[in-house]
């Protein structure tokens, strides 16, 4: 299956552009659910200077066989003030966004994701080869 994925055209091919400018739109407002991993609670917790336990017990809450991050009553992630407080351990799922499987389905899928993400289309270029990588690690 990954070597028909990774051999077949997108319409990514000759690469797409993303710089966040950190708007925190894709942290605030809506609802959503961030998964956080077993092995990204340490890390977290360790950032944070708290213990895992605290950590558990005051912002996040059971998901699928993991956690989510709670949000404010907002909506918003509860990490986020002004700019991400868990940045250089932040979850896979904020560190490979925009390039989730979800928004490169189609080029229609990447400008839906463009149209509530200002940093599509700015910044670097990143490769097909860059992109499919950092796609899978979504896996
Ligand atoms: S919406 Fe896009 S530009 Fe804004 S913080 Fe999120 S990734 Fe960065």
């Amino acid at each position: 299956m990954m070597a028909s994925l990774q051999d077949r055209p997108y319409f990514f091919d000759s690469g797409l552009r993303f710089g966040c400018m950190g708007c925190g739109r894709c942290c605030s407002g809506e609802p959503g659910t961030v998964y956080v991993a077993a092995m990204e609670v340490g890390p977290i917790a360790a950032y944070l200077g708290l213990p895992a336990a605290d950590l558990i017990a005051d912002s996040l809450y059971p998901f699928r066989d993991s956690y989510s991050i709670r949000e404010k009553a907002s909506g918003d992630c509860l990490f986020f003030h002004g700019g991400c407080r868990i940045y250089p351990v932040r979850p896979r799922q904020c560190r490979t966004y925009p390039f989730w499987f979800s928004n490169l389905r189609s080029r229609y899928n990447w400008k839906q994701a463009a149209a509530e993400c200002p940093g599509i289309g700015q910044g670097p270029l990143y490769t097909r080869e860059e992109i499919l990588a950092i796609a899978r690690e979504t896996f």
